[in-house]
This record gives C-alpha cells, sequence and structure tokens, in this order.
C-alpha cells in the first residue's frame, strides 16, 4: 500500500481487536509523532521511543509503562537490539502481542531500500517468542514480497499495487554532460511552480546541486542519510513546512513523507529500477493537483548504478579481498577465536550484505552486539551505599576512553564478572534507576570465527548467490534504461505494465503529447 493510503489503520484495528501490547517498528522518526497524535485518543497508551530523546526521557518513558496496561509503542529497528530496551521490557515481563514492521522491505536485499538495522528483526522476533508480525510496504515486487514473508514469517499477503495518478506528468529529458544537464535543471526550475525535489544517486551530488542551485538564488537545500540526525530534521521541517522550495536530496528522504503539495519531482540522475523512480516520483502531487515527474537521461549516469551493482555484489576476487583486508577476518591467528568487528563499519550496508553472506556459508557465528564502553552517571548517590555499592565502586574506579566514556572491561574486571554479565547489571540498575546510561556508547559487533579461513569452495558457495543477485538488479537497470530510452509507447502505460496493471495511454507524457 502506498504511504497516506492508511497503511497504519490496519494495525489500528488489530491493536483495538487484541487490547494488548503492540510494537511498531518503524526508521520514520517525524512520522511516529504525527502518529502518536492522530491514535492518542483511541483510549490506548500511545508512545514512541525516538534517537531525539535524551536518555533520561527515554528511561523515564520505559519506567512508566504498565504491563496490562493496553499499548501501542513505536520505535526505531535499530532499539530492537538496544540491551537496554530489553531489559527495560524483561523487568516488567512486557512482551508484544503483536509487533507491525512498517517499511518492511527494508528487511530484502532485492529491494532498493534495504537496511541493515532491519536484519535484526528476526532475532528479536526469536527473543520474544514469535509474537504475531504484520509487515507494511508501499513496495510490492515478488522477490522482496518473498523474502519479507520468509524473514518475518509471513503467511497471508494481502494489498494492492499503486496505479498511476493521472496528475502526474512524465517526462525524460535527454542531456549530454555535467554542463548541459545543470542547465536544463535551472531553466526548469527557474519557471517551475515550487515546491519540488531534485533527486541525486549520491550525497556529493546532492550537496553540489544544492550550491549550484542557491548560487543562482533559488531557495534551495540539501538532505541525505549521511548528515546528522538534527540536521536531517532540521532540512525536512524546512521543506515539510514550506521554508525551503527546492530540496536536493537522496533516496534517504521520502519515505513516508506525506508532503501534499510537491509540483515536481526532478531526477537528477537514474534510480535503480523502475520501482525505484516509480516509487520516488509519487511522493508528487498527493492533494491531487499536477505534477511534473521529470528524468534528466545522461546515458554515461548508468554506469553509476553498474557501479553500486558491482559494489554491493563483489566478484570472488574482490569478496576474498573484503575478509582479509576491510573485514580483516581471516586467517585466524593462532589461539584467537573471536573477530570483533566495529559498529560503524557494519553500518556500509555493502558490508553487512558481505557479513551476512559469509554467515550463510557458515565462516562466521554472530554473536552479538557488544558494547566497550558506556557513558555512566550515578544518578542515586545513596546507591553507593545500598544494594549497588559494588557496582558504584566500579564505575568510579573504571579506566576513560579519549571520549569519557567508561571502559567496560575495567568494570567487569573490578566486578569479577564476564563484560556481559557487567552489562545486564548496568542495565538493571538503570532500569530501577540507580544510574543513568547515556546515549553515547562504543558498540561492535562481535562474530564468532567458525572457520579458520575462507576457502575456494566457501568463494564458490558465496559467488552463486552474488551472481543471482547480480543478474537481478542489472535485469531491473535494464528494464528502466528500456523506459528511459522509449520514445514510442505511453510513460505511464509503460510504468503500469511494469507493475503488472492494464493501462490506457495518459495523454500528458512527454511522448503522448508529441503525438
Ligand atoms: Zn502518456
Amino acid at each position: 500500500m502506498p504511504t497516506g493510503s492508511g497503511k497504519s489503520l490496519c494495525y489500528q484495528v488489530a491493536a483495538c481487536a487484541m487490547q494488548g501490547f503492540t510494537l511498531v517498528v518503524s526508521p520514520l522518526i517525524a512520522l511516529m509523532e504525527d502518529q502518536v497524535r492522530s491514535i492518542a485518543g483511541l483510549g490506548f497508551k500511545v508512545a514512541a521511543l525516538n534517537s531525539l530523546m535524551d536518555s533520561r526521557q527515554q528511561m523515564a518513558l520505559l519506567r512508566g509503562l504498565e504491563p496490562d496496561e493496553p499499548l501501542i509503542l513505536f520505535v526505531a529497528p535499530e532499539r530492537l537490539r538496544d540491551g537496554l530496551f530489553q531489559a527495560a521490557l524483561e523487568s516488567k515481563s512486557m512482551r508484544p502481542d503483536m509487533v507491525v514492521v512498517d517499511e518492511a522491505h527494508c528487511i530484502s536485499e532485492w529491494g532498493h531500500d534495504f537496511r541493515a538495522d532491519y536484519l535484526f528483526i528476526p532475532d528479536f522476533l526469536d527473543r520474544c517468542g514469535w509474537p504475531r508480525v504484520m509487515a507494511l510496504t508501499a513496495t510490492a515486487g515478488d522477490q522482496v514480497r518473498a523474502e519479507i514473508c520468509q524473514l518475518l514469517r509471513i503467511a497471508r499477503v494481502y494489498g494492492d499495487f499503486p496505479v498511476h495518478r493521472p496528475n502526474l506528468i512524465l517526462s525524460v529529458r535527454s542531456v549530454r554532460g555535467k554542463e548541459d544537464k545543470q542547465q536544463e535543471l535551472l531553466s526548469f526550475v527557474r519557471t517551475a511552480r515550487m515546491p519540488g525535489i531534485v533527486y541525486t544517486s549520491s550525497r556529493g551530488a546532492a550537496e553540489d546541486l544544492d550550491a549550484f542551485l542557491r548560487a543562482a538564488g533559488i531557495n534551495a537545500a540539501y538532505y541525505h542519510g549521511e548528515m546528522k540526525a538534527d540536521d536531517r530534521v532540521r532540512a525536512s521541517d524546512a521543506f515539510m513546512s514550506g521554508q525551503t522550495d527546492v530540496l536536493c536530496a537522496t533516496k534517504a528522504f521520502g519515505m513516508g513523507i506525506d508532503k501534499p503539495d510537491i509540483r515536481f519531482v526532478i531526477h537528477y540522475q537514474i534510480t535503480e529500477s523502475i520501482e525505484q523512480y516509480w516509487q520516488e516520483a509519487g511522493r508528487g502531487g498527493r492533494d491531487g493537483q499536477d505534477c511534473q515527474c521529470v528524468q534528466l537521461y545522461d546515458p554515461p549516469d548508468i554506469k553509476i548504478q553498474k557501479g553500486f551493482i558491482t559494489r554491493s555484489y563483489p566478484k570472488p576476487l574482490a569478496v576474498k579481498k573484503a575478509y582479509q583486508d576491510e573485514l580483516s577476518l581471516g586467517p585466524l591467528p593462532w589461539g584467537g577465536d573471536a573477530r570483533d568487528i566495529p559498529m560503524q563499519r557494519f553500518y556500509d550496508d555493502n558490508a553487512a550484505i558481505l557479513l551476512k553472506r559469509f554467515e550463510d556459508v557458515g565462516l562466521i557465528a554472530r554473536v552479538g552486539e557488544v558494547m566497550t564502553a558506556v557513558s555512566v552517571d550515578l544518578v542515586d548517590h545513596r546507591a553507593a551505599r545500598g544494594p549497588y555499592a559494588r557496582l558504584a565502586a566500579a564505575i568510579n574506579s573504571a579506566s576513560s576512553t579519549a571520549n569519557g566514556l567508561s571502559r567496560l572491561p575495567d568494570i567487569a574486571f573490578k566486578l569479577g564478572v564476564s563484560d556481559a554479565e557487567a552489562l545486564a547489571m548496568l542495565y538493571r540498575a538503570a532500569v530501577e534507576g540507580a544510574i543513568d546510561l547515556g546515549s553515547r556508547a562504543d558498540r561492535i559487533i562481535r562474530y564468532r570465527t567458525v572457520k579458520p579461513d575462507i576457502a575456494d569452495a566457501d568463494l564458490e558457495a558465496i559467488e552463486e548467490k552474488m551472481a543471482g543477485r547480480r543478474a537481478y538488479k542489472t535485469q531491473r537497470l535494464d528494464e528502466l534504461v528500456a523506459y528511459l530510452e522509449n520514445t514510442m509507447q505511453c510513460r505511464a502505460r509503460l510504468i503500469g505494465e511494469y507493475l503488472g496493471k492494464e493501462m490506457s495511454d495518459c495523454g500528458r507524457c512527454d511522448v503522448c503529447s508529441r503525438q
């Protein structure tokens, strides 16, 4: 179902019927707040835990939950592997009766929105004994759907494909080279009705175009996934409230965004598939008024997408190199049996895909997320004399990292327990209010090495999987190129057919209006 078509009604109805604890996993912080406001009148307790709250606010919210009260709780996907969140739920014996996974296509590598955070959702569901699961998505490709169903154990699929809206006016403009493209963009934007989005395929391009447009006197801003969270929220808010006319953005912008009055969506570079193009173009004209959906097409741009495919699904030599050099996984040193991968590294989606492949063929096994240092404050000073005396003493004597965090192994050593047990004790103390765990922490994802080194047979098994995905992505790209180079058939009709909908000519796209 497309965004804005009442996806949230699905779980509201189910939650009302169930009267239990519904956990909604959503990557959309801005949308969470809207949802909380709109559901607030239903006689449920509704709350959202998000990264904009500081750790004290988050803890206060968790402490205030009542186990038997009907509850809808919104959380970002990364929260599910947060030990403090798990400890807080466990301390109250709270288990979700239903878990709703919004934007569920993010769990699939087949789609264009894969997010490493989503890979941990099945682990979380394992730990809660697989409650009911509802997955929601606006993207409905066959492979993506199959993968969602498999990973989240979904038995039944409901829904419909998005259809073309006649107020979206599709066109493709051929350009040659950077200067030609920039001029085409500028002359379009100068006469266009505002506001609009310019989509690029990289962070750098979004920033460059923003600078270019502002230099030409256009009220522009940029948005991409590598900005700091609060900068991102500010950029998004300014665009949503009408302070910014043109937002130069990567695909990171728009998921769940429901700004009704977008008058143009320009694609400055090409997307990876018709499906992605359609989803992004479809963010325009939600109010039913016209929206110009313009693709600027310079054939060398195809190489950018081909490069993404090669990097996401590397050939055996590159896989081996990544295993040895980038991820430092092999060969196993004498006597060693654990590898630590910094969290940061894992947040490169390509690295996440590779690690998953290594797990698939049994080279490594994921132990879990491990904290190496935490920011911790004693809140209750009586704790230092009471049941937390030993813990408090251990915290006080632990050495600090350069950024002022307390080293967890030191705390564990003083307590005479393992790092994991020390962390569990900290979580318990935080849940009970004796200490405050700040939101800063150094984290790693720990892998146990199962085999000493990668063998040719492993590389072949990985290549078999990689080849399938590479071929699939290449085919999607070829289909998009065919759409871009098409001059004979109505564009809306072509997209409709691609998505499995019979349609008549739209009469408004560039192909229709030439005829
Ligand atoms: Zn047409």
